[in-house]
């Protein structure tokens, strides 16, 4: 089976034939995240450059499945990384991607679904996949971080023992038992700071029984042999994510604020949370400024709104020092589904694949397909 990786869209592309593959120049990654860069990636399969008509081009990279699964990975892990660890990663990163393929979720048009709204007073989004057009899944964090061949090459021992895990659990998905065997939404993230969240707070109002929050143990962490095997390099240059601090003075948390969202809400007065998941992920927050008030959501735009290069979590507590704003937070991501560094230190504990999984899949199965 394949899959269409959108690589990146800009006005002009500049690539090369290599012996090895197809080589990218400038593929821009982390795009407003704050490990934002640009670098030159190599692909193999084949890499077509669709002219999109409105002055941009679009590369697409087409590959099989299996093969996308070794290179995702491997962007994402370290040779170091427990083999248990990397078949989790394999069985969830297989069945998130394979499920819309499937047509099990190709009705997630969440942009216009119930409590999407954007009014004056009450600016609710949230963001969705399905905004690709004319490939499956996108090359960034968006989708799943796709580099090509590109940290194979580099990291030959990761990418054998990821090719490993995922030759072991070839075709196995987690499907949802209660809903025809269904292939599950397996969303993850790096730190779920103690608790994960559930899926609704987050996205479209909907419940999945297997997406429940649940505690987490695990990723109170600072084993740097353990971090290591789910922070690659320019992933380290992040500290602190279990729990963290942001201060901002006011002037500079309303001009972030009016960058970020466009509105101009004069001096901030208050940063207030009305609604929060149960891993405390604030989902409704209101900002109450001299000029306008409003409340923002969900987790994700409140923390682009906050942040010039997004807030590793909306899991935060808001402080004035002074006339400070002091945000105290915790884990990175949104927190639903597999908590990454949980998961790496529960491998590094002895706990199977099949065992990290039910942890944080409550009530899903594993089930070969293909
Ligand atoms: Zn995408
Ligand atoms: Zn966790």
């Amino acid at each position: 089976m394949n899959i269409r990786v959108g690589i990146l869209t800009a006005p002009d592309i500049r690539w090369e034939q290599r012996p090895e593959g197809v080589l990218l120049h400038d593929v821009r990654i982390g795009i407003g995240f704050h490990w934002d860069r640009t670098e030159d990636q190599l692909f193999e399969g084949t890499m077509e450059i669709r002219d999109n008509g409105d002055g941009t081009k679009t590369a697409i990279n087409t590959l099989d499945v299996e093969d996308y699964l070794t290179s995702v990975i491997t962007s994402e892990m370290a040779a170091t990384s427990n083999i248990e660890l990397l078949k989790a990663h394999a069985v969830i990163s297989r069945s998130w991607v394979l499920r819309p393929m499937w047509g099990e979720t190709a009705s997630l048009k969440d942009a216009s679904g119930e409590g999407w709204c954007d009014t004056p007073d009450r600016h609710m989004v949230w963001y969705e996949r399905d905004t690709h057009v004319g490939y499956d899944v996108c090359a960034d964090d968006h989708c799943q971080r796709y580099e090509g061949i590109t940290r194979r090459d580099e990291h030959p021992e990761a990418a054998k023992r990821v090719k490993e895990a995922v030759d072991a659990t070839r075709g196995v998905v987690l499907v949802d038992p209660t809903d025809n065997n269904a292939i599950c939404d397996t969303r993850f993230y790096k730190c779920c700071g103690g608790r994960t969240e559930e899926f609704e707070t987050v996205w479209a109002p909907r419940h999945y029984r297997y997406l429940l929050s649940v505690e987490c143990p695990y990723c109170n962490t600072n084993d740097a042999r353990v971090l290591s095997q789910v922070l690659n390099n320019y992933d380290r240059e992040t500290q602190d994510f279990y729990r963290w601090t942001v201060r901002y003075t006011a002037e500079e948390l309303a001009a972030i604020i009016r960058e970020m969202s466009g509105i101009d809400f004069g001096e901030i007065e208050a940063l207030r949370p009305v609604k929060r998941g149960p891993s405390g992920r604030i989902y409704e927050l209101e900002i109450v400024g001299s000029k306008h008030r409003m409340i923002v959501g969900k987790e994700l735009e409140i923390r682009k709104w906050l942040s010039k290069t997004c807030l590793y979590s909306s899991a935060f507590e808001v402080e004035r020092e002074e006339t400070d704003f002091v945000l105290r937070g915790k884990g990175w991501g949104h927190g639903v589904g597999m908590c990454q560094i949980g998961a790496a230190v529960m491998a590094d504990q002895g706990y199977t694949y099949e065992q990290i999984l039910a942890y944080y899949y409550t009530n899903a199965q594993l089930k070969k397909i293909v």
